[in-house]
């Protein structure tokens, strides 16, 4: 059942810096994320879970181990694996809807389609009447659903989320995750979600810790002793 592994790290590790300066961020971590999976990382700040999410999705290289995507018929890029960054990731000159709709056009769609796309996305996060808005002009946590917008816009295969949640009350931080669940559902996704919130943590199916860069174990889950995906894997 290696087909729907859409990550695999062997022993990944990140250190950063040398020396006696050098600190490992991440030790050795072994883990398997797949389509329909809905794991929550949770670990007190410093303890590795950004450098983890970044490892997943190729914006940092392994120190030792090795990460592979074996579902994915290449590298990791924004249109199969969309990371919600934790912090601030929207493009200052562009507004709302531009920003939202920037990998779709990257991608090479057409501006209306990508445009339209954006704007649905928004709506998902109640955050279509910015559109029109500047970063500059909205809060942190009105940012940070622009930012979960613009993941689900691009439809990726595995979605990180680095604590979406974090400047967000515990209401609307619960149709947060709401909506990357139905996305993640509706596009037979993986999904990851790092936070401090046990409320959070408590909306996903698995849930994995980190203290002072180690994954805590990850015993392997029976095929039949995982939760049911709604729509089945990999459409
Ligand atoms: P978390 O997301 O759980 O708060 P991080 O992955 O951000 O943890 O950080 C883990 C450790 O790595 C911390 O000690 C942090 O200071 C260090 N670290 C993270 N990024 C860098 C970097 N770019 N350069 C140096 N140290 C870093
Ligand atoms: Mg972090």
């Amino acid at each position: 059942m290696n087909a729907d592994v859409l990550v695999r790290c062997r022993a990944a590790a990140r250190t950063y810096g040398t020396g006696p300066a050098a600190v490992v961020a991440v030790h050795g971590a072994s883990c398997e994320i797949r389509a329909g999976d809905r794991i929550a990382i949770t670990g007190p700040s410093g303890s590795g879970k950004s450098t983890l999410l970044h490892l997943l999705a190729a914006l940092e290289t392994p120190t030792s181990g090795k990460v592979t995507w074996p579902g994915l018929a290449q590298k990791p890029g924004p249109d199969t694996v969309g990371v919600v960054f934790q912090g601030p990731s929207l493009i200052p000159a562009l507004d709302i809807a531009e920003n939202t709709a920037l990998p779709l056009i990257l991608a090479g769609q057409p501006e209306p389609a990508a445009r339209g796309r954006a704007l649905d996305c928004l709506a998902l996060v109640d955050a279509a009447h910015l559109a029109d808005k500047l970063p500059e002009e909205i809060s942190g946590g009105q940012a940070q659903r622009v930012a979960v917008a613009r993941v689900l816009a691009a439809a990726p295969r595995l979605i990180l989320a680095d604590e979406p949640t974090g400047q967000l009350d515990q209401d609307t931080g619960s149709r947060v995750i709401d909506v990357l669940v139905a996305t993640a559902d509706a596009l037979g996704a993986g999904l990851v979600v790092t936070t401090h919130d046990p409320h959070v943590a408590g909306r996903l199916s698995r849930q994995w810790s980190m203290h002072d860069g180690r994954l805590q174990p990850v015993p392997p889950v029976p095929q039949d002793a995982r939760p049911p995906t709604r729509q089945g894997d990999g459409q």
